[in-house]
């Protein structure tokens, strides 16, 4: 018997899909299946653990809507699962004049947001982070952080129980839409059916878009993002979340100091272009990945823009001092001898034909199918609104099962 909805992979943005499929339609037959042996292996586990506040984002965005509800429905979440998570607020920090403006726009931004956010100076900056140092700053009290590995992995439990049936280990490689259903193949030769297919497949979603016969005029780019992290006894320079002021042509945040919920203090990630999808050591290289990016029109057009930034990347993701010396701008004494590499996590950045860098969530349908195309920051945060907003949309699809 065919299932009424299949979702290809198993990071939050899946899981939490799931679960607003079985919201909606109780006894659907659902299922969901993950390529690697665990949930959560690849963004979902591998990221800063920070629950955004929606400052950032354009005003009307998805993800300025949805990282406000979807902050709050995380924050629920949480709290009924007992999971640990923690609303400690955070700082972004304005350290030379030129930054001002910027800091200003931003704080617009953040109220034309609805966001409670204020305008702070250096000495309640001191009081909030008192090894910081700026000439002005913001304060956000409603961002937070939490472990997005264990939202995910209690939502794939939580799908078990319900009845879902839950799949690692099963990667999907063909997509048929036939009369009335999907054929669903998979690495190990079995065939799947099922009536509606939602594609939640991260760094390979494009290409699980065009599968599912979707040219989804974009490509996914992957930009590993690394990482350092304060030694022990170092911890006590970071109090909570320290961030820059971010560079308005990027849709990263810049290198960040953030307390995760187990008290480790990570700083991080930069932004280094992968050759290959999942490519968390410099070394990664995959020939048809990295053929995938360097024959695309747009990734020159994208680096002919942005050539100076991205040397200047490259060059900080290869020396230690380099990074470190981006650690000082916002804490001054950290030290070369404070921190020592951590994880790396990969970006799944969607790349439109244009040379632009997709600034929103990208959803795109299918035949019998809704395709997630670009989920990146803060789509953990914001995940349970987006699988409640996939719904809809699958609600109004054509083809979806009643
Ligand atoms: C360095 C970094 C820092 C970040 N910091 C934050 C943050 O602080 N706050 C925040 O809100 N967001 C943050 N993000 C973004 C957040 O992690 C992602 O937006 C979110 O995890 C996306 O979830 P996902 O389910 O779409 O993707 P993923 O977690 O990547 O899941 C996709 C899954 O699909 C599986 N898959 C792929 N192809 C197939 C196939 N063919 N068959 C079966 N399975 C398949 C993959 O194995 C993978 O597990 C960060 C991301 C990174 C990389």
């Amino acid at each position: 018997v065919d299932f009424d909805f299949a979702v290809i992979g198993g990071g939050i943005v899946g899981l939490a899909t799931a679960r607003a499929l079985r919201e909606r339609y109780p006894a659907a037959r659902l299922l969901v299946l993950e390529k690697e042996g665990t949930w959560a292996a690849h963004q979902t586990g591998h990221n800063s653990g920070v629950l955004h506040s929606g400052i950032y984002y354009k005003p009307g965005s998805l993800k300025a809507r949805l990282a406000r509800t979807g902050g709050a429905a995380m924050v629920a979440y949480c709290r009924e699962k007992g999971i640990a998570y923690e609303v400690c607020g955070k700082v972004i920090v304005a350290v030379e004049e030129c930054e001002i403006p910027l800091l200003d726009r931003l704080h617009q931004r953040g109220m034309d947001n609805g966001i409670p956010v204020e305008r702070i100076g250096p000495e309640r900056l001191r009081e909030l982070e008192p090894y910081a140092r700026g000439l002005a700053a913001l304060h956000v009290p409603g961002a937070g952080i939490v472990d997005y590995g264990e939202v995910a992995r209690t939502l794939a439990y939580d799908l078990a129980q319900g009845g879902a049936m839950m799949h690692t280990g099963v990667r999907v490689t063909r997509l048929r839409p036939e009369t009335g259903r999907v054929v669903l193949e998979t690495a190990a030769g079995e065939t799947l059916g099922a009536r509606f297919v939602i594609n939640c497949a991260g760094l390979h979603s494009d290409r699980v878009a065009r599968l599912g016969g979707v040219l989804p005029g974009l490509r996914i780019v992957p930009f590993r993002g690394e990482y350092y992290e304060l030694t022990p006894e170092r911890r006590a320079l970071v109090r909570n979340l320290i961030y820059p002021v971010p560079d308005p042509a990027f849709p990263f945040l810049g290198v960040h100091f953030t307390r995760m919920i187990d008290g480790t203090v990570h700083a991080g990630p930069n932004a280094v272009l992968g050759l290959k999808r999942e490519a968390y050591r410099k070394t990664d290289f995959d020939a048809r990945d990295a053929a995938e990016v360097l024959t695309y029109p747009a990734f020159w057009r994208l680096a002919a823009r942005h050539f100076g930034a991205g040397a200047e990347e490259v060059w900080r993701s290869l020396s230690k001092a380099a990074f470190v010396r981006s650690l000082r701008r916002l804490i001054p004494e950290v030290t070369a001898r404070d921190v020592v590499p951590a994880h790396a996590g990969v970006r799944a950045q969607a790349l439109m034909q244009d040379g632009t860098l997709a600034d929103d969530f990208v959803l795109l349908p299918g035949p019998r199918a809704i395709h997630v195309c670009n989920a990146p920051s803060p789509a953990a945060t914001a995940s349970l609104e987006i699988g409640r907003l996939i719904t809809d949309e699958v609600a109004r699809h054509g083809d979806a099962p009643t």
